[in-house]
C-alpha cells in the first residue's frame, strides 16, 4: 500500500526480502519478525497480563470453602419443588455463574514463557507439551489449560483450531486416567487488536465477574496492539539493541502519522529490538 501511494519505491519486507510485504504479513507473517522474537514478545506481554489477573484471582478462591455439586444441586431441587396443592413460586432471581475455580480452594498456577519453561504437572500425566497456563487442584483433580494465540482477525478461527487439535491428545490422556478432568480454554487476541468473542466467555468461566472480564478483555486487546504498533514502526529495522540509538534518532525521517506517541514508540522498539524477548513491565502499557 506504501509503494502505491508513492511512500516507498519497493514494495518487499525489508526484513526478510519477500516480495510483496503487506500489513498482514508485518503483523503475523514475517520471518525474521518471528525468528528475532518480535511475535513472542506481543504474546508474551498479553500472557503476563493474564497471568497478573489469575494470580490476583486465585488467592480469592483458594480462601474460602469450595463449592459442593452436591449442595448446589440439593439448593437447586428445593427452589424449585412444588407440593401438590401448590402453587409455583415466582421464579428465583438468575443464579450467579459459577467458575471452574469456585469448586476447590487449592488452586496452583503455572505460566510458561520462553525465558522460563515449565514442566508439565507429573502429578497429572507425564508429558512434553507446555501450554501458555496451567492450573490445577488436587482435591478436585481438575486442570485447566489455557492456550492464548495472537494471529490476525482473519486466522482467528484457525487458531482457536489450531490448538484444540495440538492439545487434544494431551487433554485424552488426562481424562483416561479417570481421575483427572481436564478443560482446554483456547483465547484468541487478534493482531490489530480484536478479541474473539468466546474470550470474554473464557474468562467467565474461570470465575471472573463481569467488570474483571470486560476489563482484562480491554487490557488485552491494548497490549496487542501497541504491541503491534511497534512490530509495525520497526518493520525496516534489523538491526539489535545495541545499535538501538541509531534508530532512535533516525524516527524523524518516518512519516509523521508513524511517531504521533514518540514516548510509547521509544519504549516499545527498546523492547522489540533486544537480542532476546522480553516482556515489558505493565507500566509500559498505562496511557
Ligand atoms: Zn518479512
Amino acid at each position: 500500500m506504501l509503494k502505491l501511494w508513492g511512500y516507498t519505491s519497493s514494495a518487499a519486507c525489508k526484513l526478510c526480502g519477500v516480495a510483496q510485504c503487506t500489513l498482514h504479513h508485518l503483523l503475523v507473517n514475517c520471518k525474521f519478525a518471528r525468528e528475532q522474537g518480535r511475535y513472542l514478545w506481543r504474546h508474551d506481554s498479553a500472557l503476563q497480563h493474564i497471568e497478573q489477573t489469575l494470580e490476583d484471582l486465585i488467592p480469592h478462591f483458594n480462601s474460602r470453602k469450595p463449592t459442593v455439586f452436591a449442595e448446589v444441586a440439593r439448593r437447586d431441587f428445593h427452589a424449585n419443588f412444588v407440593r401438590a396443592g401448590e402453587k409455583q413460586k415466582r421464579p428465583t432471581p438468575t443464579k450467579a455463574k459459577r467458575g471452574l475455580l469456585e469448586f476447590a480452594n487449592d488452586w496452583k498456577l503455572l505460566v510458561d514463557y520462553d525465558h522460563k519453561k515449565i514442566t508439565f504437572p507429573p502429578i497429572i500425566v507425564a508429558s512434553a507439551q507446555r501450554p501458555d497456563v496451567v492450573l490445577w487442584s488436587s482435591r478436585s483433580r481438575t486442570v485447566i489449560l489455557l492456550e492464548l494465540t495472537c494471529p490476525a482477525e482473519e486466522g482467528i478461527t484457525a487458531a482457536q483450531i489450531r490448538k484444540e487439535s495440538r492439545y487434544h491428545e494431551l487433554i485424552n490422556e488426562i481424562n483416561e486416567t479417570k481421575t483427572w478432568k481436564a478443560h482446554l480454554l483456547t483465547v484468541e487476541v487478534g493482531a490489530r487488536g480484536l478479541v474473539a468473542s468466546t474470550t470474554y466467555r473464557i474468562f467467565r468461566v474461570l470465575g471472573l465477574t463481569a467488570p474483571q472480564a470486560k476489563s482484562l478483555v480491554k487490557a488485552l486487546s491494548e497490549i496487542v496492539v501497541r504491541c503491534s504498533y511497534a512490530i509495525y514502526l520497526a518493520h525496516g529495522l534489523t538491526m539489535r539493541t545495541t545499535s538501538l540509538p541509531d534508530f532512535l534518532e533516525t524516527q524523524s525521517q518516518l512519516p509523521r502519522f508513524q511517531i504521533s506517541s514518540p514516548s510509547v514508540t521509544t519504549e516499545f522498539v527498546a523492547c522489540t529490538t533486544s537480542l532476546t524477548p522480553q516482556i515489558c513491565p505493565r507500566s509500559n502499557f498505562q496511557v
